[in-house]
């Protein structure tokens, strides 16, 4: 019979393998359930359920915690103020009660479940939660979704319940790897989902555990897993990994990967998670119809943003901005100038950004997968498929690649490397060139999809002070989750706003959020000798002392304030050289990966560094 797996069969398996210790017990649980509990049938219904994560049948929910809060809330029909929401939307703290479940969204909605819902299961089948949750990822409205959240409140348990809410926000914390969930499936899953990306692909056409499946290769239209780099911590490591292989080094480009699938006049724009990011089309499309020589192929590049006006890459994180304008429908060379408002008005520059496809790979060509060959091979294939385009459609290879000189030292954007002085000096170069980094690849390697076993290694430079050092002022603290749950475990740091040199700032403008860097000791004895001053703020959140100038985005909201700049203490602070344009934070720039050197019990106050004095330091290591 079809379709009658019980969601609660499911839930007892979820409840198993969290609580088993070992590995394999974990991994014997999980077959048992495929061969006596679930109907072959219902393989995808389950799957899906077990790693939300791989899923790309449903759209996404657009339910993270804290509006998973407010809709839960108004699905339980519970009042803004009671004791149990404020309980939730103040999951990261914790209070008397959640205690031990602070941090931990779903426990916390377990608890507060508990009190509303009763013991016995709903007796909801996997296929009906499954519509249920498509329902929630297609409905548009608020209150459509809190109409879901109601139904199925109705048709679970609070057990179950808990369990849905970790399916929503897509991380089950089983224990268990995804390899693992993929092998126990059947031998060749984990291989058919790389090539494909499609889950429910592979539970239909690997419903036989004994039964083995030929190796698929590449399609163009289908996603494949990218082949990722992994990490060393320096080129001499990097050069003995890759012994006697021929090494090419790459820039390590920062932007977002993108695979391109060309088939006539269709394309698709795969991210690292294996979207479809059509909002690539707008400004890509006409240039690589006009640009790509072959009616079909996949190229896998890093798409970028170019800045015209200052002719370079435009800063970190503009992916996101000038993809949101795309969505918006709107032209996202003019309306990236206008997406920066929150800059003074000293540093607006006209900027005329787009798109910048780096391709740095070619995976298919016509009717054939060329993954197989060497990297060397593939190199000249995408000399002959792509015609670069200056500063548009870029193809990186070997001593040359790319029609935009790196200023100053090495040209190139790529080279052979023949020795490990070679990979160091284009290390060097990368640092002064401010890059994210290096790849080095063997040469002679065939193309691995979801590999990262070492034929691409990354190597990045590590937290570089930024000249000197930036000693900021906690204005703010946020909860942590996890271990640190219940307790403020990152701070929300400010610059002061300039006075005469006779008086002590007044003002400070938020500036970065930082959270790593001390041990637990150090930020606990912060956290304690900051512990009277903090100023907390049920929901909704009062504005900010007045001392303190943030921006209205709510990213950069704490949880408590600092009640006056005076009770406070100075971080020095570390980042990568690279400080980004803010749009969260108030300053003018705000930095990339920030790291807390040490607690300067030693320093008042108002020695905290000014924003001018920032920004000249910003300008000067950008050489302005
Ligand atoms: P990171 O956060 O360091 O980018 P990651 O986990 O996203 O790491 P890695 O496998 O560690 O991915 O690094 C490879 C990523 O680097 C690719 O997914 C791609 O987006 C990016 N990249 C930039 N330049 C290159 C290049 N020349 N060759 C390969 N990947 C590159």
């Amino acid at each position: 019979m079809t379709g009658e797996t019980k969601f609660s069969v499911l839930v007892s398996l979820f409840s198993w393998i969290q609580k088993t210790k070992t590995a394999a017990q974990k991994r014997s649980k999980f077959r048992k359930f495929l061969e006596t509990f679930c109907k072959p049938d219902d393989y995808f219904s389950a799957i899906r359920l077990i790693l939300p994560s791989l899923d790309r049948e449903r759209g996404s929910y657009g339910l993270k915690e804290s509006v998973l809060a407010t809709c839960l809330i108004d699905a339980l029909g519970m009042s803004r103020d009671s004791e149990d929401a404020v309980r939730l939307i103040n999951w990261r703290k914790g209070g008397a009660k959640t205690g031990i479940n602070a941090g931990n969204f779903a426990l916390v909605a377990a608890e507060v479940l508990q009190r509303r819902q009763g013991m016995t299961s709903g007796g909801l089948t996997i296929r009906e939660l499954n519509d249920l949750l498509d329902r929630l990822a297609s409905s548009d409205g608020r209150a459509e979704k809190i109409s879901v959240l109601s139904t199925m409140i109705k048709k679970t348990n609070a057990q179950e319940m808990k369990w849905v809410v970790m399916i929503i926000l897509k991380d089950l914390k089983l224990g268990i790897s995804e390899k693992s969930i993929f092998h126990e499936f059947h031998p060749d899953a984990e291989d058919l989902f790389n090539v494909t990306c499609d889950l429910k692909l592979v539970c239909e056409k690997l419903r036989d555990h004994r039964q083995r499946h030929k190796r698929q290769d590449i399609e163009v239209g289908k996603a494949v897993r990218p082949q990722l780099a992994m990490r060393v911590s320096d080129p001499a490591a990097a050069w003995k990994k890759l012994h006697g292989k021929d090494v090419v080094v790459e820039c390590k480009f920062d932007g977002d990967r993108i695979q391109i699938h060309k088939n006539g006049a269709e394309i698709h724009y795969y991210s690292r998670n294996f979207l479809d990011h059509s909002e690539y089309a707008h400004g890509m499309s006409d240039l690589i119809m006009q640009n790509i020589l072959v009616d079909r192929c996949i190229l896998d590049g890093e798409m970028l943003v170019w800045d015209a006006s200052s002719n370079r890459f435009a800063e970190f994180g503009s992916n996101q901005e000038i993809a949101k304008a795309a969505r918006d429908g709107l032209d996202s060379e003019r309306h990236l100038c206008c997406i920066l408002p929150f800059l003074p008005n000293h540093l607006i520059v006209p900027l005329t950004c787009h798109w910048l496809d780096v391709t740095f790979d070619i995976l298919y060509v016509g009717d054939t997968s060329v993954i197989h060959q060497s990297l060397k091979e593939r190199h000249e294939l995408l000399k002959k498929v792509v015609k670069p385009l200056k500063n548009r459609l870029e193809i990186l290879l070997p001593n040359g690649g790319l029609n935009t000189h790196r200023p100053p030292g090495e040209p190139y954007w790529s080279c052979l490397a023949y020795s490990m002085d070679d990979v160091e000096r284009f290390f060097k170069e990368t640092i002064e060139n401010r890059d994210e980094g290096i790849v080095l690849k063997d040469y002679g390697s065939k193309w691995e999809p979801g590999d990262r076993s070492g034929k691409w290694l990354k190597l990045k430079p590590e937290y570089i002070r930024a000249g000197s050092d930036l000693d900021v002022l906690i204005i703010g603290g946020y909860y942590g989750s996890g271990r640190h749950g219940g307790e403020v475990a990152q701070f929300l740091v400010g610059l002061a706003e300039q006075s005469d040199s006779n008086t002590y700032p007044r003002r400070f403008l938020s500036f970065c959020r930082v959270g790593t860097g001390l041990t637990d000791e150090e930020l606990d004895a912060v956290v304690q000798k900051l512990k009277p001053y903090f100023r907390k703020h049920e929901y909704p959140k009062k504005a900010p002392p007045s001392f303190y100038q943030v921006t209205n985005n709510s990213k950069e909201r704490p949880d408590v304030w600092i009640e006056s700049p005076e009770k406070s203490i100075i971080l020095s602070i570390t980042s990568d050289i690279r400080t980004i344009n803010s749009e969260v934070f108030a300053a003018p720039y705000s930095l990339r990966f920030p790291r807390i050197d040490r607690v300067r019990y030693d320093k008042p106050w108002y020695e905290c560094l000014d924003v001018q004095s920032f920004v000249e330091l910003v300008h000067s290591s950008n050489g302005n």
